[in-house]
């Protein structure tokens, strides 16, 4: 399969090269050159079908044969070693929990996939990556425990110093190895500016390898498809319609549900769900698709004030307004309604939900609102333990931690401090 800039000006290549480089030269986004659509009786029969196998029907147009058959089913086998549960909390209202991973929330999927695909194609070669990303909090941790140990690999985590929660700093400083972490005095859109520069830096780029390990990376962001067929598989109901709501920050989870239905999962409606952070909701109430500077809340994963993945929806939807119109909804919430919204999923259905989620299922019953014969999902994006300073309040309890977090709660932070890109640039070079 080959795969193309959005921004048309570099050449088209591999699904390997577009691993590797992560952004095109030109800046732009990679997306693949064709999308077949899987047979209608595939998902008429997804029950018989393992999560492996369907993700493995799913992605393989996608890979080619850039890695044979058995290595790649071996690299789904080991990305999908946990469960992804639909839970239903209200009447044909579920909740898709995808917080089962190592790290305990979405990202890990997407990271395990690509730290292994890029393993793959480092496996013969001597040559050093240096993964390099910038993180506003769940990225760095599911990024570091996912290419931990991975050959050939050096991965530096960028992080704004006291803006990640303690569970996600922890995850992100105490891995040792390949993981490095930079504990930078400033802002996530400061560290998001460091990693850029060190992209267009040619005393970095001319002595290293850099790729970056957000959902730009088509290794990332094509392994969330999966998410969307394994919600169809569990659901009793097929006939009813479907609609998910995503909460959304980079759009790079509900681009890849608008893959899926390219690839022909019967979903009749999308729903954007957003914080403060309204340029989605503003473009789908005006057509104006205006980028602002980011607004920090609680659900702090979708403080995006220029979503990086549209681009990508908008050549789904043959950058028509109107076609694009017709599959998706968006709505922003504030952060009094996502507090509210916790209490009473707590209260009425003993469900918690993170404040990711909560926004997610606020969405949700907008959209259901006063429409009958929907049955809706709602992504729940992180476990509530990773947001536990702003989830125990609201429901007034303590969120016990998981074994994945007990693991790395005690263990001592590791990072190195730096105020500027000099810095940045020095401890790279060194
Ligand atoms: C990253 C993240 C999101 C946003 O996902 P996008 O693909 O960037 O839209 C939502 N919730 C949580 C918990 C996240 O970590």
């Amino acid at each position: 399969m080959k795969f193309y800039s959005l921004n048309h000006k570099a050449p088209n290549i591999s699904f390997q090269k577009a691993v590797v480089n992560g952004i095109a030269p030109d800046r732009g986004l990679y997306f693949p050159e064709i999308i077949t659509p899987l047979p209608a009786n595939f998902y008429q029969n997804i029950e018989d079908y393992s999560n492996q196998e369907i993700a493995h029907e799913l992605i393989k147009q996608f890979v080619g044969d850039e890695i044979p058959e058995t290595d790649l089913k071996k690299i789904i086998e080991e990305t999908l070693s946990f469960d992804f549960p639909l839970i239903e909390i209200e009447k044909d209202v579920f909740s898709l929990e995808l917080f089962h991973g190592p790290t305990m929330a979405f990202k890990d999927v997407g990271a395990r996939f690509m730290a292994r695909c890029l393993s793959y194609f480092n496996k013969n070669k001597t040559n050093e990556l240096t993964v390099l990303v910038a993180t506003s909090g769940d990225t760095g941790g599911a990024v570091a425990s996912g290419f931990l140990g991975v050959k050939g690999v050096q991965v530096v985590i960028l992080y704004p110093s006291g803006k990640v929660s303690t569970v996600q700093e922890k995850q992100l400083t105490t891995l040792g190895k390949n993981i490095k972490a930079l504990e930078v005095t400033g802002t996530f859109d400061d560290c998001q500016d460091m990693v850029k520069t060190a992209f267009l830096d040619k005393e970095i780029t001319d002595k290293m390898q850099l790729t970056s390990a957000n959902s730009i990376n088509v290794a990332r962001w094509l392994p969330q498809m999966f998410y969307f067929a394994f919600a169809y598989k569990q659901l009793k109901n097929k006939e009813k319609n479907i609609i998910f709501s995503i909460p959304s920050g980079n759009y790079g989870n509900i681009c890849a549900g608008m893959m899926t239905k390219q690839l022909g999962l019967p979903i009749a409606h999308f729903v954007a769900a957003t914080n403060a952070n309204r340029v989605v909701p503003n473009y789908m109430e005006t057509g104006n698709y205006e980028p602002m500077k980011s607004i920090q809340t609680i659900s702090n994963a979708m403080d995006v004030g220029d979503p990086s993945n549209f681009i990508r929806i908008q050549k789904i939807y043959k950058n028509s307004f109107k076609v694009l119109k017709k599959d998706l909804s968006s709505y922003s919430f504030t952060d009094y309604e996502t507090r509210e919204a916790m209490l009473k999923i707590h209260n009425e259905s003993n469900y918690i939900a993170d404040p990711h989620g909560a926004v997610g299922y606020l969405g949700l019953k907008k959209y259901l609102n006063n429409r009958s014969n929907i049955q809706g999902i709602f992504l729940e994006t992180a476990h509530p333990v990773k947001f536990l300073d702003i989830v125990e309040p609201v429901i007034n309890k303590t969120i016990e931690f998981p074994p994945q977090i007990m693991q790395v709660i005690d263990k001592k932070k590791v990072a190195l401090s730096i105020d500027n890109y000099e810095q940045l640039k020095e401890f790279l070079l060194k």
